[in-house]
C-alpha cells in the first residue's frame, strides 16, 4: 500500500536564543502553519514576525490554488480573468522559467499534479491514459497575456495553474520588503525550506544546515548574510507504492514524477523567486542541463545531491 512521508524542513535554521559574553542577545522566534508548510520567523527585533507572518497571509490568499477565492482559484475556474498587477506578474515571471527552463518548469502541470493526489493527498499513479488526457491540458505557452488590460486567458478550457513551485519564494521577497520598510534589518525566515537571512545575527552570518535527503542528518552547513536558499527535493511529497517511489515535481513533458538522478537541488541566490523557480527546473533538467540553465543568473549558486 501506500507509504507518505513528508519533511516540513529540507533546510534547518539554527537559530535559537544565543548569549554572547556576559551580554544576552535574545532572538525572538516564532512558527505557523500556513502556505501548506511550517514558517517559521527569526529575529532579535520582535515586531518581525507580525510582518512576516501578514505578508504571507496575503500573498497566499492571492495566489493559493487551495484558497477558493484567491485570484489564482478564480482564474483556474474560469480561464480568463482580469487580475491584479501582482498576479499578472508572476504569472508572467512564470512563464518566463518556462521558456528559460526549457520546458522544465511549467505552472500549467497543476492537472498533473491533481491526478497523481498531491493536491488533495490522496496518492494515486495514473492509469497511462489518464496521464496522456491531462498532458493535453500542459504547456504554458498556453497561457495568454493582455498587459493592457492585466488579463489572463487559457487558450483552452482544462488549462489550471499551481504556483506552488514559485509563490514562496515571490512571498520571501515580498516579506522581506516589508521588513526593510520597517528598518528591520536582521532576521531569518524559512518557508519549508526556502530561507532567507536578511542581515547578520548579531554580527555573524545566519546557519543554516541541509538537511540529507535520506535521514535526519545534516550534509552541509551554509553561513550566510543577505541570501535566500530555497531546495527542491524528493523527500518533501512523495508517496511509495509497490517499492517504487513518486515524488511531487513531476516532468511536464512525460506527466510523470521527474526522474532526472537528482534527489534535492538547492539554489543561493538573494533573488527568492529566482531560487525557487530555479530549484525545482534544475530538479526536473538533471545535474548537466541544470547547470547550463543556472549559468543564465550570475552569481547563483547551486548544490545538486544525486541518487
Ligand atoms: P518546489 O518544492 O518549489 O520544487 O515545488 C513543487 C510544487 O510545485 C509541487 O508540489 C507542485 O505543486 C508544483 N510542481 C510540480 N512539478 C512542477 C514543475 N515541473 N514545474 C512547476 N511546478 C511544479
Ligand atoms: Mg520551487
Amino acid at each position: 500500500m501506500y507509504k507518505v512521508k513528508s519533511f516540513a524542513f529540507a533546510l534547518c535554521a539554527l537559530s535559537l536564543t544565543f548569549l554572547f559574553g556576559c551580554q544576552d542577545k535574545t532572538l525572538h522566534k516564532d512558527s505557523r502553519l500556513m502556505m501548506g508548510t511550517f514558517v517559521e520567523v527569526t529575529s532579535p527585533d520582535k515586531l518581525a514576525k507580525n510582518i512576516v507572518f501578514q505578508e504571507l497571509t496575503r500573498v497566499e490568499n492571492l495566489l493559493s490554488k487551495y484558497k477558493p477565492g484567491s485570484e489564482i482559484s478564480r482564474l483556474n475556474r474560469l480561464g480568463k480573468l482580469a487580475v491584479s498587477p501582482e498576479t499578472f506578474y508572476i504569472l508572467k515571471k512564470s512563464q518566463e522559467f518556462w521558456k528559460l527552463s526549457d520546458g522544465a518548469f511549467d505552472i500549467t502541470v497543476s492537472g498533473l499534479v491533481d491526478l497523481w493526489g498531491f493536491t488533495d493527498k490522496k496518492y494515486k499513479v495514473p492509469e497511462e491514459s489518464e496521464i496522456k488526457a491531462a498532458l493535453k491540458f500542459v504547456g504554458s505557452q498556453k497561457i495568454i497575456f493582455n498587459d493592457e488590460k492585466n488579463v489572463v486567458e487559457f487558450i483552452a478550457s482544462g488549462v489550471k495553474v499551481d504556483l506552488g513551485a514559485i509563490a514562496k519564494g515571490y512571498a520571501l521577497d515580498c516579506a522581506l520588503k516589508k521588513l526593510k520598510e520597517n528598518n528591520i534589518t536582521s532576521c531569518l525566515i524559512n518557508i519549508g525550506g526556502q530561507i532567507y537571512c536578511l542581515g547578520d545575527r548579531f554580527g555573524k552570518p545566519w546557519k543554516i544546515a541541509i538537511q540529507s535527503p535520506r535521514g535526519k542528518d545534516f550534509v552541509d552547513f551554509l553561513e550566510l548574510k543577505d541570501a535566500g536558499v530555497a531546495t527542491s527535493g524528493d523527500y518533501e511529497q512523495y508517496f511509495v507504492k509497490d517499492n517504487a517511489r513518486y515524488s511531487h515535481i513531476l516532468n511536464p513533458k512525460t506527466g510523470y514524477p521527474a526522474n532526472s538522478g537528482i534527489i534535492s537541488a538547492t539554489v543561493i541566490t538573494n533573488n527568492n523567486l529566482a531560487a525557487d523557480a530555479l530549484s525545482t527546473a534544475i530538479f526536473v533538467l538533471g545535474k548537466e542541463k541544470g547547470m547550463e540553465l543556472i549559468k543564465k543568473f550570475p552569481g547563483t549558486k547551486v548544490k545538486i545531491i544525486d541518487e
